[in-house]
């Protein structure tokens, strides 16, 4: 067996350590991958509000942000205290 064989095979070998470990750190671990910074506001009173309307939405779960638009207009992002005491404009 000629050195070169040995440094190959060593090569080869952590090669595979490499890629076993990326797939494995892909594949498991806290994925953050998955949900980026999903932020859970069901505990908060989060609405998103069309200030033309008066149209709003429940907001349970806060992604990425992308603000949907409603008569034209982005909605507004309204949080509210978790207090039921909505005032009807
Ligand atoms: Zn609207």
């Amino acid at each position: 067996m000629s050195w070169w064989v040995v440094l190959t095979a060593v090569l080869m070998g952590l090669a595979i350590a490499w890629v076993g470990i990326v797939a494995l750190r892909a594949a498991s671990g806290p994925g953050p991958r998955e949900n980026p910074e999903v932020e859970d506001v069901e505990e908060l009173e989060v609405f998103l509000v069309c200030r033309e309307c008066g149209t709003e939405f429940r907001v349970t779960r806060l992604g990425e942000l992308q603000i949907p638009r409603h008569c034209g207009e982005p909605m507004e992002v309204v949080r509210r205290p978790a207090a039921d005491d909505r005032t009807p404009s």
